[in-house]
């Protein structure tokens, strides 16, 4: 007689064929052998990477079934880069970045306001790579102190610098507004407060104290290019560097330094390794570039303050699109016809001269620190904004070469040719630090900067021996070479070195 099977083995037939069918998906994508690189547990070896919605699904030694496989033989493949310093924002400077291995590009330094509207413009735009703001503390004080009204655009900030008004002391109410308005954009899901100190150094040590008390109470880190540059002394690295490390432990805020300056990093590193030894939260950040880049109608860069900043300046360490700028009297009369020309400014030169190189290499080196881009957006030589759906960068554009060529960089000359560093190093500094810096407070950052199963799937690919950085300071405008795949939220951006133009899948970093 034949047994009839019972309702409860039927049920549990199925099951074990659901749990069967569970265990042989077939992952979105699947990068198939590749050398994988993880900062956080330390893995390099030949992995498969399995991709599904988004996320890393399966890291496995075996391979692994899927609609669509790249062989990643021969190649390395690590976490993405995420960039905290990109003052870009825009689908094209993300774009551009994508070639350089950044899959995530925030904006701390400067910041937004309001920045709700910055996320909403991004999300009804699209973006290539994920972005995010700070609550910008200099468009706050614009709209306060000079009338200017943020609209959570990069070119209102930058189009009202040279007007003064927004860097002079603020009195009480003033203050007060100005706090206010931040608080708005942290309440709105700003990433943290962008605080451009440098570019009003003169504001109150009260008013900045007061903003470390409001950064502490929202428990988000405070992002700081810092009150004084350079070594002058007294107002220079130190003093800067002091306050920062005061308000860190009376308020108990996060600050967050944006690039290290390196006149003194043998005085300051050691001032903020005992601090955090103290219990202070501080991060670092120290730029690949050793190039700067501003706009020209920056206050330090006033013909009477130039001496004075950072290693002492003269008019010809400004490059303006390319050419020096002869003396005072053309410096002058530049900043008063182009107050918002992206200019270069010639700080040291590690490539030709060793003694930079290794003051460079020295602010690299405190536990934790955090490579930055500080790219700049893209302009056309009026100071006009290049539409962010351009695509490819306009003949007429310009911008720092960092804007492009700053972790790419870092592989070809830190890691290739100088050996300085290797690539756990470069995908440790340029990518998990970055996240876990500020994943406490920016919980959207704990899934990315590593791969395991169930981290986001951010993920680039390349030979280190094809890595090639093109743009540089008289020629700002060809991207890099060399990323074979960028895959931003699990789909690619870039495929066999070339970008798809028709995929936007950034998705925005807010709290
Ligand atoms: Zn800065």
């Amino acid at each position: 007689m034949k047994k009839t099977l019972s309702a409860a083995t039927l049920t549990l037939l199925l099951f074990a064929l659901i749990g069967n069918a569970d265990t042989d998906t077939t992952y979105d994508l699947v990068i198939e052998g590749a050398r994988v690189l993880d900062p956080e547990s330390g893995l390099d070896a030949v992995r498969s990477i399995g991709i599904h919605d988004g996320k890393i699904a399966a890291l496995s030694s075996e391979p692994l079934s899927s609609r669509k496989t790249i062989d990643g033989s021969g190649y390395v493949v690590g976490p993405g880069f995420i960039d905290l310093h990109a003052h870009g924002g825009t689908l094209l400077s993300g774009r551009l970045q994508a070639f350089d291995g950044v899959t995530t590009a925030i904006e701390a330094e400067v910041g937004q306001l309001p920045v709700a509207k910055a996320y909403e413009t991004a999300a009804r735009e699209g973006r290539a790579t994920h972005y995010g703001w700070t609550a910008g503390w200099g468009p706050a004080r614009m709209q306060v102190m000079s009338g200017v009204i943020a609209d959570g655009t990069m070119g209102r900030f930058t189009s009202a610098l040279h007007d003064n008004r927004w860097t002079k002391k603020a009195n009480p109410e003033q203050e007060q507004q100005i706090l206010e308005l931040v608080e708005q954009s942290i309440k709105q899901g700003a990433l943290g407060i962008g605080l451009v100190n440098g570019y009003a150094p003169t504001v109150s040590h009260r008013e900045i104290l007061k903003l470390s008390a409001l950064a502490a109470r929202h428990n988000v880190p405070i992002m700081t290019h810092q009150r004084f540059w350079g070594d002058s002394d007294p107002g220079g690295d130190i003093a800067a560097t002091q306050e920062i490390i005061s308000n860190a432990i009376t308020t108990g805020a996060h600050w967050y330094i944006c690039h290290l300056s390196l006149a003194t990093v043998d005085v300051t590193q050691p001032m903020i390794h005992a601090a955090r030894n103290k219990g202070a939260r501080i991060s670092v950040e120290a730029l690949v570039s050793e190039t700067g880049s501003t706009f020209l109608g920056a206050e330090f860069l006033a013909p009477e303050v130039l001496p004075y900043f950072s290693r002492g300046f003269k008019p010809h360490d400004i490059l303006y699109y390319g050419k020096p700028i002869k003396d005072n009297e053309e410096l002058k009369r530049l900043r008063q016809k182009d107050p918002a020309a992206l200019i270069f400014l010639l700080h040291r030169d590690s490539e030709n001269n060793l003694a930079h190189r290794a003051t460079q290499r020295q602010s690299f080196s405190l536990p934790g620190t955090i490579l930055g881009s500080d790219g700049m957006p893209w302009q056309d030589r009026k100071g006009k904004y290049i539409p962010g759906a351009a695509w490819p960068l306009p003949e007429d554009a310009w911008a720092h070469p960092r804007s492009q060529a700053t972790f790419t960089r870092f592989l070809q000359l830190w890691v290739r040719e100088w050996q300085e560093f290797d690539l756990m190093d470069a995908f440790r500094m340029g990518s998990f630090n970055a996240a876990t810096s500020l994943q406490d407070q920016v919980p959207a950052l704990a899934n990315k900067g590593r791969i395991k199963p169930g981290a986001d799937a951010d993920l680039i690919m390349f030979k280190l021996d094809d890595i090639k950085v093109r743009a540089d300071l008289k020629n700002p405008l060809p991207h890099s070479l060399g990323m074979h795949y960028v895959i931003v939220n699990g789909v690619p951006l870039i495929e066999h070195g070339e970008l798809n133009t028709d995929v936007l899948p950034g998705k925005p970093v807010r709290r």
